[in-house]
């Protein structure tokens, strides 16, 4: 029943990733969308609305990350206006003295035209970081950015850089070989179970494989000396990765639990209050759109969800 149960949502999961190419449905919904449905995943279009999204989570005793949304920005000039903003970011969050830190897509600063720049760019941030004593998460996209992602990481990591973190996909065949090569450097992971359309050649089509390989992630990294963040909305993998914790005597210290803005917020306290770090990925930006597409990709609830608040209005 589980596996009938799962052919069946993933239909709408790969027609809604196809829609997030649709420049047409774009248009259409950036224009009015924020005001309607999306704004229950991205915390405002400016930094300043994001900055009190953040204060409101921290006063709830949750951490959060933030990220500028926005991919595949095709030209130098463009990164370039990226990283600045970052800058801005990074100052501002450590400024506002905010428990947040900041996620960022290597597309965003170049990753899909010039490898050498998007490193460049990433590193500037990634020592701003570090000297504001704060963290940088390098996000894992599609699969055609995987290498390059674990090789900037890689590099950050052998220049010296320890205020960064990357992600690993537990959809894909491959990451258990990458969790082997990363574990010498005692990386900073979070483990996801991989949030875009990838063929069945290099990704698990069947749930169950994908799930199981996250909890086989997450305990190899953890035994590993890994430094994990548990991303994940799934309640009987978080208890899970409790109860493994503390049966290996694994400090809460080695780990910490991540969720999405606007998923799951009464999981998020609860777990929060029960003394477990809780950090909350809260974006921002006007470039939402393929972001808004993942999340109602992840849950056909969310589709449901996002045109009845257009039809309300
Ligand atoms: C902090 C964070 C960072 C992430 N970073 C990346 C990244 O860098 N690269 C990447 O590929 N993916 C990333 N993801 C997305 C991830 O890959 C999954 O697509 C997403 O988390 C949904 O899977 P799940 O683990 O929550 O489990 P699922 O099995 O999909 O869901 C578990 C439960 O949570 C509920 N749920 C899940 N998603 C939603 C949603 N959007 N709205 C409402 N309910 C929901 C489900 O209904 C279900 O009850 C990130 C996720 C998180 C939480």
């Amino acid at each position: 029943m589980a596996g009938i149960g799962h052919r069946l949502s993933a239909i709408p999961r790969s027609l809604v990733l196809r829609a997030a190419g649709s420049h047409r449905l774009q248009r259409l919904v950036q224009g009015h969308g924020m005001r309607f449905g999306a704004a229950r995943f991205v915390a405002g279009q400016t930094l300043d609305e994001c900055v009190a999204v953040l204060r409101r989570l921290n006063d709830a005793g949750l951490h959060a990350n933030t990220t500028l949304l926005g991919e595949a920005i095709p030209d130098a000039d463009g990164a370039e206006a990226v990283v600045t903003e970052y800058e801005l970011i990074l100052d501002r969050l450590v400024a506002e003295e905010l428990r947040a830190n900041v996620a960022l897509k290597l597309t965003h600063l170049g990753l899909s035209f010039e490898e050498e720049l998007a490193y460049a760019n990433v590193e500037r941030l990634v020592a701003r970081a570090g000297r504001l004593g704060t963290f940088v998460r390098i996000d894992m996209e599609d699969s055609p950015f995987v290498d390059a992602t674990l090789r900037i990481y890689e590099r950050l990591r052998d220049a010296g850089h320890d205020q960064v973190g990357t992600v690993l996909q537990s959809y894909l065949y491959r990451t258990p070989d990458d969790l082997e090569r990363l574990l010498p450097r005692a990386p900073n992971l979070r483990i996801v179970k991989g949030a875009y359309l990838e063929p069945p050649e290099l990704a698990f089509p069947d749930k169950r494989d994908v799930d199981r390989a996250y909890v086989e992630l997450v305990e190899r990294g953890l035994r590993g000396g890994a430094y994990i963040a548990v991303a994940t909305h799934d309640e009987r993998i978080i208890r899970h990765v409790q109860a493994f914790a503390e049966r290996e005597g694994i400090g809460r210290d080695r780990f910490e639990l991540q969720m999405l803005y606007g998923v799951r917020p009464a999981l998020q306290r609860e777990l929060a209050a029960q003394g477990y770090k809780v950090l909350v990925a809260t974006p921002f930006g006007p470039d939402w759109y393929p972001y808004l597409m993942r999340r109602l990709a992840e849950r056909p609830a969310n589709v449901t969800f996002f045109l009845r608040s257009l039809v309300r209005r």
